[in-house]
């Protein structure tokens, strides 16, 4: 299991190439140093270059080689870039993880167009946009793994939250469209739907009302850490070749509620 202290490098990932989304904070960080101390070079993006510099810093300081692209990836251009410079530093992209997302609460008739825009263009098409970035040079490869970060609300849809799941539901779409596309060049691609875990995630939320709510219900205790996150995409990425884990529903074990 990964934990945070845990990190050391292992030659499991050696010679791998991991862009990861996401990466300044939460559950893309976590996946970050799991993939870094694992023996991959790994390159971290989000927008806020601070953060990642950090990050990258504390990942070399232990032995990792990792590189920063800073971009927003609900835009096209800098979606491009990022995948252009990761290959253009590290010649190749093996592992992909998109977990940059945010969240937005409110429904319909409260939240503006322009507000439900921003959630699925960072959430649905930024993830589309590295993809399809990142597409060309999996398939030369002829071997990738493409890791998707949805949600249990790509799953199950709630009043309050109605551009969120429009995100993750799209994605699971997106997702499993996208399996059957690259199957057959040796390109695994897979969903990872978590519940409730301790992140930056609340944050985003305008309303203050909803963003209390949202702090409290990632923060409680017995919800999970991004490192268990983290696990369950070195556990896709371990499996033989061969083995495709489409779709991980994971989420905090006293979360009782049916799906
Ligand atoms: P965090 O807020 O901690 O991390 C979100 C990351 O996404 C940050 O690194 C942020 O970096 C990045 N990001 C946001 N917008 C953009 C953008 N436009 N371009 C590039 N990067 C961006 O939250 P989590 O780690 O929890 O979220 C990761 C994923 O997990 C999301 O897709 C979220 O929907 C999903 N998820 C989270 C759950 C939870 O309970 N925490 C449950 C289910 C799913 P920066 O601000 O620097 O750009």
């Amino acid at each position: 299991m990964f934990e945070e202290e845990e990190v050391g490098l292992n030659q499991q990932l050696a010679g791998k190439v991991a862009l990861v989304t996401g990466a300044s904070s939460g559950i893309g960080e976590m996946a970050a140093r799991a993939l870094a101390a694992a023996g991959a070079e790994v390159v971290v993006a989000a927008r806020r270059a601070d953060k990642l510099a950090v990050l990258a810093s504390e990942i070399a300081d232990s032995g990792g080689k990792v590189f920063v692209v800073a971009g927003d990836v609900s835009r096209e251009a800098d979606a491009l870039r990022m995948v252009a410079d990761s290959i253009e530093k590290f010649g190749r992209i093996d592992i992909l993880v998109n977990s940059a997302g945010i969240i937005e609460a409110g429904g319909l008739e409260s939240l503006s167009i322009d507000q439900w825009q921003r959630v699925i263009d960072i959430n649905l098409m930024g993830t589309i946009y590295i993809c399809k970035a990142a597409l060309p040079q999996m398939k030369a490869q002829g071997e990738g793994d493409i890791i998707n970060i949805s949600s249990t609300a790509g799953r199950r849809a709630a009043g309050l939250m109605g551009a969120y799941s429009t995100s993750k539901f799209g994605l699971t779409g997106f997702t499993e469209g996208l399996r059957q596309e690259m199957g057959g060049y040796g390109v695994r691609v897979s969903i990872i739907e978590p519940g409730a875990t301790e992140t930056e995630v609340a944050e985003g939320i305008s309303d203050p009302e909803m963003r209390d709510a949202m702090r409290h219900h990632v923060a409680r205790a017995g919800v999970m850490q991004p490192s268990d996150i983290a696990d369950a995409i070195m556990f896709i990425i371990g499996l033989p070749r061969r083995a495709n884990v489409s779709q991980i529903l994971i989420r905090p074990t006293d979360d009782t509620a049916p799906m």
